[in-house]
């Protein structure tokens, strides 16, 4: 027997470096919710860090404790309350055992004998999730993020409202299927009709009102005019909520629009669909249900782990046509719920079910209503404290957990270049991480409120970090 597979897969070794592991974690996670001098990142220039880990990497001792403790501190810390940057969710810690567990039993779920347990989770979790936005008898799978989850959406899409097999054919040479999509959608989801072939005129971009919705008043005679131009519209995208703003979408009108010309409807609720467990705002997705597809990340406003997206068919028959090719030696029935790789890109899949029934075993639904109504809350809340201070100004009321606000001083000409500059200064100090968005060519510093234990006292301090850095 090798040696050096006999060491490598020592149970015992696993046990002892697993258990200081977790108390590595702990002791982590204690120090980001506790630790007020930690900073979210300790800035490094990507090329100095990197050559920092050539070295280490070429180093002849290695200590895993040291390792893993040097793949945190050179980390960005999402489980500080300073954190207020991307969408990424300070995971939950049953989310990252059951990723643990989940990786080392390594039931890759293609086909349900890979992974029957992860694989009747998935049907159940789906099922759970469908049925609260409102499908009757919805259906999908999980897959990885919410970019493939759009494609996986769209692909379907395509095939329903062509009248032609188009995953078998190809475009035919007289067809110009187009996509309706928000000028605020995210790029996965232009980036998808890309993929599918059908090119920038696939694409038809709609204009948005003041509040970075789509003007729901122009839909109809932008779709007239494509029409006229032979152009083929089968797709409606919407957004709830959009990336950059956090606004919603009209779905009700939209979904009004989609019905009387037969066009799909897809809403990429990845960021904002769990509004859905919101008893405060879930009126932000009256008519979600009334999509035919919609997205939802739970690496966002679910609390879990990267990467874990629902997607969702309010007609179950949908979820089976959309790559309705066969790989005989795979798949003999492709209409089995249970031989999951059939709906899905991708084919191993990680058993991303785990984490979502533990929480939810765990915690209920209330978990979600109260992270989501309390997240969103603190948005309004922050907005309002903006508009009573002079020295800064809101560029939206926020209608989710995104908040795009800027810093305004009376003789400085280039705002926009000023509030960039703001921006580099913060994460280069590294006690806060904000990011930075361009609403109609003005540049605003931007939040996403991920973390349950970011408070207006956390904000009230980054506004006076801004305040002396802008000096
Ligand atoms: C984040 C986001 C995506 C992309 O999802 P990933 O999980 O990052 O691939 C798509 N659409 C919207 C609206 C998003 O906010």
């Amino acid at each position: 027997m090798s040696e050096i597979l006999n060491k490598a897969y020592n149970p015992e070794w696993f046990r002892k470096e697993g258990h200081k592991l977790v108390d590595l974690l702990a002791d982590y996670l204690t120090e980001c919710r506790s630790n007020p001098d930690q900073k979210t990142i300790n800035w490094r220039e990507p090329d100095d860090l990197l050559a920092d880990w050539k070295n280490f990497f070429e180093d002849e001792n290695f200590e895993i404790e040291d390792f893993f403790k040097k793949v945190i501190d050179d980390g960005i810390h999402i489980h500080n309350p300073k954190f207020i940057g991307h969408q990424v969710t300070p995971s939950l810690p049953i989310a990252g055992l059951s990723d643990f567990l989940a990786t080392q039993i390594n039931n890759a779920m293609a086909i349900y004998e890979m992974g029957p347990a992860p694989t009747v989770m998935e049907k159940i979790v789906i099922d759970w999730i469908s049925k609260k936005a409102g499908y009757r008898n919805g259906d999908g799978v999980l897959t990885s993020g919410g970019s493939l989850g759009n494609l996986t959406a769209l692909l379907a899409a395509r095939q329903a409202k062509t009248s032609y097999n188009i995953w078998e054919d190809g475009v035919k040479e007289n067809d110009k299927p187009v996509f309706m999509v928000s000028e605020q959608s995210h790029y996965s989801n232009a980036r998808a009709v890309k993929i599918m072939g059908l090119g920038e005129t696939g694409i038809l971009k709609l204009p948005v009102n003041s509040k970075m919705q789509i003007d729901v008043t122009k839909i109809e005679e932008h779709f007239l005019k494509a029409r006229e131009e032979g152009k083929n519209i089968i797709g409606f995208i919407a957004n709830a909520c959009s990336t950059s703003t956090g606004t919603y979408d009209d779905l009700e009108s939209i979904a009004d629009f989609c019905e009387k010309y037969d066009i799909w409807l897809h809403v990429d609720a990845a960021h904002g669909g769990p509004a859905i467990f919101s008893d405060k705002y879930k009126y932000l997705v009256k008519g979600i249900e009334r999509a035919d597809s919609i997205v939802i990340d739970f690496h966002k406003m679910m609390m879990a782990s990267a990467l874990t997206t629902a997607v969702l068919f309010k007609e179950s028959s949908h979820s089976y046509e959309t790559f309705a090719q066969k790989a005989s030696y795979i798949l003999e029935r492709n209409n089995d719920w249970f031989n999951i790789a059939g709906r899905t890109l991708e084919c191993t899949k990680k058993g991303m079910s785990i984490k979502l029934f533990a929480t939810i075993k765990l915690y209920g639904e209330k978990l979600f209503d109260e992270y989501v109504t309390g997240r969103f809350d603190a948005a309004r809340e922050f907005a309002q404290y903006i508009d009573s201070q002079s020295d800064f100004e809101n560029a939206l009321e926020p209608e989710s957990n995104i908040l795009c606000f800027r810093y305004v001083q009376p003789d400085v000409e280039d705002l926009n270049k000023l509030n960039a500059e703001i921006r580099k200064k913060v994460v280069e100090d590294g006690r806060f991480y904000i990011v930075q968005t361009i609403i109609d060519d003005k540049t605003y510093l931007r939040l996403s409120i991920m973390n349950p234990f970011t408070t207006l006292k956390e904000f009230e301090e980054l506004l006076e970090l801004i305040r002396k850095t802008a000096k």
